[in-house]
């Protein structure tokens, strides 16, 4: 691991303009539970019964009392880690340039990232499905449920469900992010959920390194990524950084 991390440190202290493409697994150093594998919250909800469009649509007391209830208080109480706030570093740098995330705990602007691209939306804020106004999800009282807007509308969370389309913005943008990238580091996804794991993808195929950090292989793993650090994800950018900042006083 020695060597590779002295390799990523030396790839992106060379690098103009490196992307992220962030997963569940950043954020398990800082509490929150990734869906899937060991611990995930797909072991003890089944998605489609809490995190379909349609199940919201016809029960929302039900997946707010399960689901969204649960994240809201896991996502209140969540810090950066070292992973978001190696990020923000890099950003700091004027090394990375965007991060494209699959998470909705908006941890990346909490540790100082400026461009996020939130792919799935955001856990942050709710909105009224009737009259759109905009909450923080860490104001909504947890009286009512589901909890209502001064309309009397019901409040969402701004992110997607299963069964909603991504918006075409953080779509059309990621793509732009990922072709023009000299380093695509990929931090804690299982690179399955299409299609934010084609991201990478189009960094490969457009001349670009791809660098993952993972404490598992992904279907990314020996084809699209050059190289892949195995640990966690706080701990390996945490001594990335260091060696960046080692090499940045050179
Ligand atoms: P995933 O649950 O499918 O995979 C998690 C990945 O993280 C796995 O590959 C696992 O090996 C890895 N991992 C576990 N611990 C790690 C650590 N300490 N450091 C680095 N990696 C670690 O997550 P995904 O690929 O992001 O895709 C699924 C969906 O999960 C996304 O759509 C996202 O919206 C949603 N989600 C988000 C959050 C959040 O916002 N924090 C939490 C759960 C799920
Ligand atoms: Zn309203």
């Amino acid at each position: 691991m020695d060597d590779l991390i002295k390799r990523a440190a030396e790839d992106l202290a060379a690098a103009k303009n490196v992307a992220a493409l962030t997963g569940a697994g950043i954020s398990v150093e800082s509490g929150i539970p990734p869906f899937r594998g060991k611990g995930g919250i797909w072991e003890k909800f089944d998605p489609m019964e809490f995190a379909h469009i349609d199940a919201f649509m016809r029960d929302p007391a039900k997946v707010w009392n399960v689901l969204i209830s649960e994240m809201k208080e896991i996502v209140d109480r969540a810090k950066p880690n070292d992973a978001h706030k190696g990020l923000a570093k890099l950003e700091e740098w004027g090394i990375l340039k965007t991060v494209i995330t699959q998470n909705v705990d908006g941890l990346h602007q909490m540790a100082g990232n400026t461009d996020v691209i939130e792919f799935h939306g955001t856990f942050a804020w709710q909105k009224c499905m009737d009259c759109d106004k905009r909450c923080e999800t860490s104001k909504v009282e947890m009286t009512q449920i589901p909890p209502r807007c001064d309309c009397g509308g019901i409040l969402r969370p701004e992110c997607i469900f299963f069964g909603e389309m991504i918006p075409q913005l953080h779509l059309v943008r990621s793509q732009k992010v990922a072709s023009q990238c000299d380093i695509m580091l990929v931090v804690g996804t299982s690179a399955v959920v299409q299609p934010a794991s084609f991201m990478p993808v189009i960094s490969k195929q457009s001349g670009a390194k791809v660098i993952e950090i993972n404490p598992e292989k992904t279907p990314l793993t020996g084809t699209v990524s050059n190289y892949l650090i195995k640990g966690k994800a706080g701990h390996v950018m945490k001594r990335i950084i260091k060696e960046v900042g080692l090499l940045r006083d050179l």
